[in-house]
């Protein structure tokens, strides 16, 4: 059976022409289809509207290149867009300078959150972006980053992104475990597939990702146009053993071609080479392995002993974006003090969608056991 390629480049600065010119090799090694005469979506990750330098969303002049390439290579309607969880229809990400690029290059900015269409996925029908139905081609612009409940974010988590705003926090509350998300994700990519992927591993997050951990300088460009693959590819060099990723478990038990790390076939310099020792990865205390985690998942009493969000009251605004995004209302304000957030710890699904959406950092993941 023929091997499913991924491209890897070295990269070690955000360069519009050095990565244009990427893009158009790892395209054509990876087989993407052609843009002649098509109209693109590229969805790159906002996750909340932030500088560049957080390292929270694609890179701006990332996803400038990926513009400039589709255009060259003859794409007729560009569109951009994604859906942060907290925002109205009139949201443009300025801060994160995606809505000044889309501005500059003539691309469209698409909220998700204004028009959409359903889909069905396993059982449910879910909202998406009805952007991802007028495309012939989508092409994903994920960032690479640690995630407190799926340790690593990358490819596959970044198509989560089409189903708007609030939507996802449902999908959450549906799906509260690490498996049975890792389940819905995989199905979500199989009914819309990325076409292809362009990978920001330029400068990555570790730490508490996805929203409040440190950026981190990988220097790398990964692409190809299965999203498991480079997700695969992405999670080693973050450290992690493909065991400890449940999307990538679930992916390669399921894909119909690609079943383990052997499949891959990897163009460019070896992905060891831009390994940090230094990154910091999501660290389960006293889970060594996928078996442990599917018991804790089923067992709320030991469950009550895993990572938990705390809430920091000497950083908090009292902003109240973790009460409004908490899919399973466990989260409610103090009485008296405008700063303290109070949680209903057995209503927590430990999602942790709270501290992704904090703007000062003010929910940590911890394990308390008292
Ligand atoms: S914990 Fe964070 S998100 Fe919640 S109210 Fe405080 S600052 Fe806002
Ligand atoms: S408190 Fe935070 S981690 Fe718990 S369910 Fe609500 S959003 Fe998810």
């Amino acid at each position: 059976m023929a091997k499913t390629p991924v491209a890897i480049r070295a990269c070690s600065s955000y360069d519009t022409d050095i990565l244009v010119q990427h893009f158009r090799e790892m395209y054509m090694l990876c087989g993407g289809p052609s843009l002649e005469g098509k109209s693109v979506l590229l969805k790159p990750n906002i996750l909340i509207d932030a500088l560049p330098s957080r390292a929270v969303t694609t890179h701006p002049v990332f996803l400038e290149a990926a513009i400039r390439f589709v255009r060259k290579a003859g794409a007729t309607r560009i569109m951009v867009g994604d859906s942060p969880a907290m925002h109205g229809n009139a949201f443009r990400p300025e801060a994160s300078g995606i809505w000044q690029v889309c501005e500059k290059t003539g691309a469209e900015w698409q909220y998700f959150g204004r028009d959409t269409d359903s889909r069905k996925i396993g059982r449910h029908s879910v909202p998406i972006a009805a952007a991802y139905g007028q495309a012939d081609v989508f092409i994903s612009l994920p960032k690479l980053k640690t995630h407190g409940l799926m340790m690593f974010t990358g490819a596959l988590k970044n198509t989560f992104g089409l189903i708007p705003a609030l939507h996802k926090a449902r999908q959450h509350a549906l799906f509260s475990t690490q498996q049975t998300f890792a389940e819905f994700l995989w199905q979500l990519n199989e009914t819309c597939p990325p076409d292809f992927v362009f990978m920001d591993a330029i400068t990555g997050m570790h730490g508490p990702g996805p929203s409040n951990g440190t950026p981190i300088q990988i220097g790398a460009v990964l692409a190809s146009a299965s999203p498991l693959a480079v997700d695969l590819v992405a999670a080693r060099i973050c450290g992690y053993r493909t065991e400890e990723v449940p999307l990538n478990v679930w992916g390669l038990a399921h894909h119909s071609q690609l079943h383990s790390w052997d499949d891959l076939q990897t163009d460019g310099p070896d992905w060891k080479t831009f390994v940090r020792p230094d990154f910091k990865r999501i660290r389960q205390v006293g889970i060594r392995n996928i078996m442990v985690r599917f018991i804790i998942d089923r067992l709320p009493a030991i469950r009550r002993l895993d990572r938990r969000p705390i809430f920091r009251e000497d950083r908090c605004i009292g902003c109240r974006k973790c009460i409004a995004i908490c899919p399973a209302q466990a989260l409610r304000p103090h009485p008296e003090r405008k700063h303290r957030i109070l949680i209903r710890d057995r209503q927590c699904i430990r999602c942790f969608c709270c501290h992704e959406v904090c703007p000062q950092n003010a929910i940590e993941i911890k394990r308390k056991i008292f």
